[in-house]
């Protein structure tokens, strides 16, 4: 019998009617002759009893770092509690399977607590579960290190517990199952009617995931592509074709050399600015204040560094630990939060001139200020303002005609 990997987000997973329509997209599969691996998100969103985001309202505090491993061993209850109940409800519909845990589905990880990336997948167990006719229902986003620690795979990671496993189980094909029918040229929560992309590469889908677009686990995509794994996204309540994630080879109508297929955003930054009449070049306190925030595992983004001024965006909820790391080299600092990154991406507008003209232009028209600005070969990114970002992401939207449906769906 063929082994075929679902993925359900916690988005699909909230409620006993929402689990429905999980349990008939499982059973469907196992219908059609193929035994279903489950992968599961915890159930919901921030708010929700079990959540990641509510577990991890119970230890947040403004002033305090939390400990990395803790906060692990907190956040991986979330799924584990959502593996036990969807194979309850699957039990109750007649259809054998059995809840497992990361650390028992074999999932080895580095000890990168809060980020950890898998090692190596020893699929003893399930494919035990599989050979006696039980659906094995693994809760996704967690692992364990050799030591036992259980660590966590940061957030969105249950699509990369669901492509790591197709890839060890050679499945060559995965099922993301969520709340959207697929993967849209821009976040439908800004944009309610953008199109959906019947296909994207990985590279696109790479590019738009790192630059913020949620709908999928970058490191997911970077693991179906070096496995040749095809990634299928789509509705867990009306599955349609959705959207395929693939290398684009066997693609009708590729987008690739679209010059721009998406727009993605990253809110809740902060600007950080940090001013200095002494000459950053001829002393050492460029590299100490990057040394000094890596240190204390900030991550730093949009980087501007020249003599006597040095930027970078963080996330704003690292701002008071950074004014607090930094303090103590008394330089003229400032920190601003309330800002967005937004992206324009596409893989087809390296060398094209006048991109980012347009960008400029179309942000200019709509009044949105741009704060900083950096590209790639397969991106232009903005630093604005957060209230600004709908205006942005339409304007976008609208310059690079996003809601032409020529390569989408
Ligand atoms: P799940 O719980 O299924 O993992 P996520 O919240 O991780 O769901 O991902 C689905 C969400 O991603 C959608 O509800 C949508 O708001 C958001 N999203 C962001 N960018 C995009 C995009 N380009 N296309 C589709 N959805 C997107
Ligand atoms: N529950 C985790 C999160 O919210 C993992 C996931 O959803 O994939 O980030
Ligand atoms: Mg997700």
């Amino acid at each position: 019998m063929d082994i075929c990997v679902q993925k359900f987000g916690g988005s699909s997973l909230a409620t006993s009617e929402q689990r429905v329509h999980v349990c008939d997209r499982i059973n469907e599969a196992y219908e059609k002759g193929c035994h279903p691996v489950v992968v599961v998100s915890a159930m919901g969103r921030a708010g929700d009893p079990y959540a990641t985001d509510t577990l991890l309202s119970l230890v947040k505090s403004a002033d305090s770092q939390q400990d990395a491993r803790n906060l692990d061993l907190l956040l991986a209850c979330g799924e584990i509690i959502s593996a036990v109940v969807l194979s309850e409800a699957l039990n109750a519909r007649g259809l054998k399977a059995q809840a497992v845990t990361g650390w028992q589905g074999g999932i080895l990880t580095d000890a990168n607590h809060g980020s950890a990336r898998i090692l190596s997948i020893n699929p003893k167990k399930i494919y035990s579960l599989i050979e006696a006719g039980v659906i094995p229902v693994v809760a996704g986003f967690q692992g364990a290190t050799n030591d036992g620690e259980i660590t966590t795979l940061g957030r969105g990671g249950s699509d990369t517990t669901a492509v790591a496993l197709a890839a060890v189980l050679k499945t060559g094909y995965v099922e993301i199952y969520t709340d959207v029918d697929g993967i849209k040229t821009v976040d439908p929560r800004i944009i309610p009617d953008a199109p959906t992309l019947s296909t994207l590469t990985y590279r696109e889908i790479m590019e738009m995931a790192h630059l913020g677009a949620k709908v999928i686990h970058p490191r997911a995509v970077e693991i179906g592509m070096e496995a040749g794994i095809t990634i299928r996204v789509l509705s867990t309540v009306e599955p349609g074709k959705g959207t395929i994630i693939s290398s684009g080879k066997e693609v009708e109508h590729p987008i690739s050399d679209r010059v721009v297929t998406g727009i993605a955003y990253i809110s809740n930054r902060a600007h950080v600015r940090i001013a200095s009449e002494q000459d950053f070049n001829q002393s050492k306190l460029a590299l100490q204040i990057f040394q000094e925030l890596a240190n204390h595992g900030v991550s730093v983004d949009l980087i501007y560094l020249s003599p006597n001024l040095i930027a970078f965006i963080i996330d704003q909820e690292m701002s008071d630990l950074v004014k607090k790391v930094l303090a103590p080299y008394r330089l003229n600092i400032s920190v601003e939060k309330g800002y967005t990154k937004v992206s324009v991406v596409g893989a087809g507008m390296h060398g094209v001139p006048g991109v980012m003209a347009r960008v400029v232009q179309s942000l200019e028209q709509a009044k949105v200020g741009i704060y900083h600005t950096t590209d790639s070969h397969a991106n232009i990114s903005c630093l604005i303002k957060e209230d600004k970002l709908t205006d942005a992401v339409q304007a976008l939207f609208q310059e690079f005609e996003l809601s032409n449906k020529e390569g989408q769906e």
